[in-house]
């Protein structure tokens, strides 16, 4: 059975077997906030379960971002009234775009898992309703939730989430997994991870968005890998680098086939990043 353990005071993490996907519950007095709600019905239904074994408060919903295995359970765990906490942007793509993101990941997911792929395909997608811009507290009794953005990384929307010594960083920070890079901005993601390291103390538990939890020395290496990752790409477009080359030379390739795939999206969304900032000399 999947259940929560505690981690800190009234914070507890459910780890789910599929992609290992991090859910945080934070409990207070009057409520308590679920951050991340899983892929498919079924996975936010035994998402559900486990968060009654913790708590009956009323519960409020935030979303580190709009990738379906952190938001597509939201439907099946938010009540009529539950309010959804998301970044303006995640609230975007799920609004205008949310459609066609599932259909694409419903394509995408087959070869791996059929049955997740076409569960996933049949959820009925909620937005979250409440969007944050910058920062925003929440009270759920006797403690205070802070939901931040601080720059674009893995989405151009992703809300790290902290109470008291504990970090919920999203797919920001990954353990276990290279980062993932399909809807990145690998030029922007280090200054980002950097701001948020600043955010953090030598106490502070950091809880990624899949894998065990992390530390403030664990966030400072990721930080350079995406740093020196961030310069390759500079180099290599000045060069006319080609992408599977310059990926391949990425620290990422120490992680196989999944690395390689990653550090290509990066590559070509770095050099897609570049190209929108050089003046056109042609025309
Ligand atoms: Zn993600």
């Amino acid at each position: 059975m999947t259940e929560f353990t505690e981690l800190a005071d009234g914070v507890f993490v459910l780890v789910y077997p599929y992609l290992r996907v991090n859910c945080t519950l934070i409990t207070g007095e009057t409520g308590a906030l679920l951050v991340d709600t899983l892929s498919t019905e079924a996975q936010a239904r035994e998402l559900a379960e486990a968060v009654l074994r913790v708590t009956a408060k009323p519960l409020g919903i935030v979303n580190t971002h709009f990738h379906f295995d952190h938001c597509f359970g939201n439907a099946t765990l938010a009540g009529p009234a539950t309010p959804i906490w998301g970044h303006r942007e995640c609230v975007r793509e799920l609004r205008e775009h949310g459609r066609q993101w599932q259909r694409a990941w419903e394509q995408e997911l087959l070869a791996d898992d059929e049955h997740v792929a076409r569960e996933l395909g049949r959820v009925t997608l909620r937005a979250p309703d409440s969007p944050v811009e910058r920062e925003e507290l929440i009270d759920i009794g006797g403690r205070q939730v802070s939901l931040a953005w601080h720059g674009r990384g893995h989405t151009a929307g992703d809300l790290v989430v902290r109470v008291d010594d504990v970090l919920v960083a999203g797919d920001l920070v990954e353990e276990g997994a290279p980062p993932g890079f399909a809807d990145a901005y690998p030029l922007d993601w280090p200054e980002t991870l950097r701001a948020l390291a600043r955010t953090v103390g030598p106490d502070t538990v950091v809880v990624p968005g899949h894998g065990e939890p992390v530390d403030l020395e664990f966030l400072t290496m990721a930080h350079d890998e995406l740093a020196a990752l961030d310069w390759l790409i500079r180099e290599a477009h000045r060069d006319g680098g080609d992408v599977a080359k310059v990926a391949a030379a990425s620290s990422l390739a120490r992680w196989g086939e999944a690395g390689l795939r990653e550090a290509e999206h990066a590559v070509r969304r770095g050099y897609a990043q570049l190209d929108a900032a050089t003046p056109n000399t042609i025309g």
